[in-house]
């Protein structure tokens, strides 16, 4: 008799996936805890929480479905940690003729499972996660010799899906792009609501992750685990954000602020990235919404659709049009290690205290808090990407290899040498102070360069673009800043390059 065993991977919870769709006695899934994927990096320890309950949850709903599931939980005896050994073990100790999986997100996984095939004595399927948009390969066949390009991959996206588009065949309103309006700084009298948390006992798996002695970041309250751990909460957190958020989303996306740790951000990314939501609902719901309620405008849900479909789309087809050399990519030579209070917060640059508390308390930073705070700041602090990689790896609950690290090596390290990015995302004090409130009440004084109190971030903007001129001066969107540079005093130079040496220096201690 034919006997399938069904793999599914901690990041591949999509209960739509039409393997559920009936229920067979021949076939068995296959959910595993492993030392194999908590100890790859060092993870936040919410993000194993995180994890670990959905996918708890998702197998007791596949056995409440009727489906046969073989669960391997952390501390069982016969989980070997591996995901390769425990694979052989359970198709042999079954007496399964079929091993199917879906394909992986990660080129790591993928090469580990295109390796399995061979190990195996029965036969071997991959099908698709039918959760993606585009196909793994889909943007190297759109752009083939041409630069990868956004906001090209996107449009085609909006218009083969109709998504707010009009009859005409044009994008509504007129315009694709409403960038222009939108990322604005909160105005001081701005509510803000406070985000939807919910509030989970997670002490027996704190405890279990604690007593294996995986090592882990981050704080976590046991007792009130704020992320959700099944479809429904993240339905209920989506639904949140298109009720509370949707509307103030595009104005204030790029916006920072001391008292808010996510202020009009949707915090969806986690249930995007486990599958347990998928894009396709995401983003009807979300222009359901909108039509559905006349205040919000198109800029706001244009914005949020932009992220969905076009960012989220487009880094995943990076990824797999430039694996596996992608993650060794160096092109600004960094070589410096990562500054002790990544690890910690403990600095005394506020907008960095900030963003790195926030991240070691919560799991998550928005978008330019991690492109434009952290990001910003390790790439004029030369630091290797493959540290810089490895922080965002482990620190973040949406992190998983395939969309961490075109946002990091590729957005926001310049380590591609702009395979997408038309420069690098580098600024001074000048757009933190623009964007936040966090210069106010900070100990630098954000518009000096070179005294004792000066902002970091601005000596080393300069020193940045001294030290990679060669690299960079043609690039013809950094040309403002190289002709700001060319008309700078020679001892306004020399001071930015001192403070710069010296700030680099003492990095640990600012
Ligand atoms: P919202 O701002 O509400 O956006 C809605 C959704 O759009 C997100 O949930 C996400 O799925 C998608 N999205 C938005 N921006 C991007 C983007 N640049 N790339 C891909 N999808 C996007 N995102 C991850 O999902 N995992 C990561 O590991 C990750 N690492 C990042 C590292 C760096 C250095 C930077 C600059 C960005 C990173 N991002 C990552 C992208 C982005 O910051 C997060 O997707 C976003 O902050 C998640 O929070 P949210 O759900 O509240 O997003
Ligand atoms: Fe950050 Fe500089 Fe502003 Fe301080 S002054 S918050 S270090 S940008």
């Amino acid at each position: 008799m034919e006997k399938k065993l069904r793999l599914i991977l901690g990041d591949q919870l999509n209960s739509n996936h039409s393997w559920f769709s009936s229920v067979h006695d021949s076939v068995t899934y296959l959910m595993m805890e492993m030392r194999q994927e908590t100890d790859y990096v060092n993870h936040h320890i919410q993000k194993i929480v995180a994890f670990f309950s959905s996918m708890r949850a998702f197998a007791e709903q596949l056995e409440k479905d009727g489906h046969r599931v073989i669960y391997l939980y952390l501390d069982d005896t016969e989980n070997q940690q591996d995901l390769t050994k425990n694979v052989q073990a359970v198709v042999k100790d079954g007496g399964f003729t079929t091993f199917e999986y879906l394909l992986p997100d990660e080129y790591r996984l993928d090469q580990q499972l295109a390796l399995l095939q061979d190990k195996l004595e029965v036969e071997v399927i991959n099908h698709d996660t039918e959760h993606f948009l585009t196909k793994r390969e889909d943007l190297d066949t759109f752009f083939g010799e041409k630069n990868y390009l956004m906001e090209t991959f996107y449009r085609n996206i909006r218009k083969e899906n109709g998504w707010l588009m009009g009859e005409d065949g044009k994008p509504e309103g007129g315009k694709w792009n409403y960038d222009k309006e939108n990322r604005k700084a909160l105005p001081q009298d701005k509510e803000v609501v406070d985000p939807l948390k919910f509030n989970h006992d997670v002490s027996d798996l704190v405890k279990l992750i604690s007593s294996a002695g995986i090592q882990t970041i981050g704080n976590v309250d046991p007792q009130n685990f704020i992320w959700p751990k099944n479809r429904n909460e993240c339905l209920e957190l989506l639904q949140f954000f298109l009720q509370e958020c949707l509307v103030d989303y595009g104005k204030y996306q790029d916006a920072m602020h001391s008292d808010y740790w996510s202020l009009f951000h949707a915090r969806i990314s986690f249930g995007l990235n486990s599958k347990m939501l998928h894009p396709r609902e995401v983003v009807d719901a979300a222009i359901n919404h909108y039509r559905e309620n006349n205040h919000i405008s198109l800029a706001a849900i244009e914005g949020f659709v932009r992220q969905v479909v076009g960012w989220r789309e487009f880094m995943r087809g990076v990824y797999w049009a430039k694996m596996p050399g992608y993650s060794s990519l160096n092109e600004l030579e960094n070589q410096n290690p990562l500054p002790a209070f990544y690890w910690t917060g403990e600095t005394r640059m506020e907008c960095l205290k900030h963003a790195i508390r926030q991240s070691l308390d919560y799991a998550y930073a928005h978008h330019i808090q991690r492109l434009m705070v952290t990001g910003n700041f390790a790439l004029l602090a030369g630091v290797h990407p493959d540290f810089v990689d490895e922080w965002y790896l482990g620190i973040y609950i949406d992190a998983i290899e395939w969309v961490e690290m075109t946002n990091t090596r590729g957005m926001s390290q310049f380590a591609d040498g702009g395979i997408f990015a038309t420069k690098p995302y580098i600024s001074s004090a000048n757009y933190i102070n623009k964007m936040s409130n966090y210069c106010s009440g900070c100990y630098y004084n954000h518009k000096e360069k070179h005294t004792d109190s000066a902002c970091p971030f601005n000596s080393l903007y300069w020193y940045f673009l001294i030290r990679h001129h060669d690299k960079l001066v043609s690039n013809h969107r950094m040309r403002m800043m190289y002709s700001r540079l060319a008309n700078m005093k020679k001892s306004e130079k020399s001071n930015i390059v001192k403070q710069a040496e010296n700030y680099l220096k003492k990095i640990d201690n600012l």
